[in-house]
């Protein structure tokens, strides 16, 4: 059986493909291939990552060894996705408490050099007239950075 590709020019397409996915059946408890209802953005299969812009080239695609072999090892490897699906979900939540850290982090930062900031220009404003940068240095070595937590 020959393989008909549409490799789609990007005069054909201006919007970004989307990734073909087989659906699962509950009743055979394996994954198929699906009707794809809209191919007007293109419809990259990740078997062999070949862009399809029309419905004939990709049922026939759909028939290739290549192809349902694709499918094949999905359903061999389907417990794989699960505990990779799981472990994966793990790392989202991880990921999600450190950025909620990080976050909460740079706010404090923030307020602490917004309150150095007032500091500065407070002091700048008390001693308009002094030009003695050694006492100002040690002046903001004093500032107790304790206050902020
Ligand atoms: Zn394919």
């Amino acid at each position: 059986m020959s393989c008909t590709k549409e490799m789609s020019s990007t005069e054909e397409i201006t919007i970004t493909p989307s990734y073909y996915t087989p659906k699962y059946n509950n009743n055979t408890k394996a994954y198929e291939d699906k009707y794809i209802f809209d191919f007007s953005h293109g419809i990259i299969c990740p078997c062999t990552g070949s862009t399809y812009s029309k419905r004939q080239s990709f049922n026939s695609h759909c028939k290739t060894n290549i192809h349902a072999k694709w499918i094949q090892s999905i359903n061999t490897n389907a417990t794989n996705y699960y505990e990779r699906t799981l472990e994966l979900e793990k790392t989202v939540k991880t990921q999600q408490i450190l950025l909620t850290q990080s976050q909460n982090e740079l706010e404090q930062q923030k307020s602490i050099v917004r309150y150095l900031q007032n500091t500065v220009n407070e002091y700048i404003r008390n001693n308009n007239n002094s030009t003695n940068s050694t006492h100002f240095a040690a002046d903001v070595m004093n500032l107790n950075l304790l206050d902020f937590d």
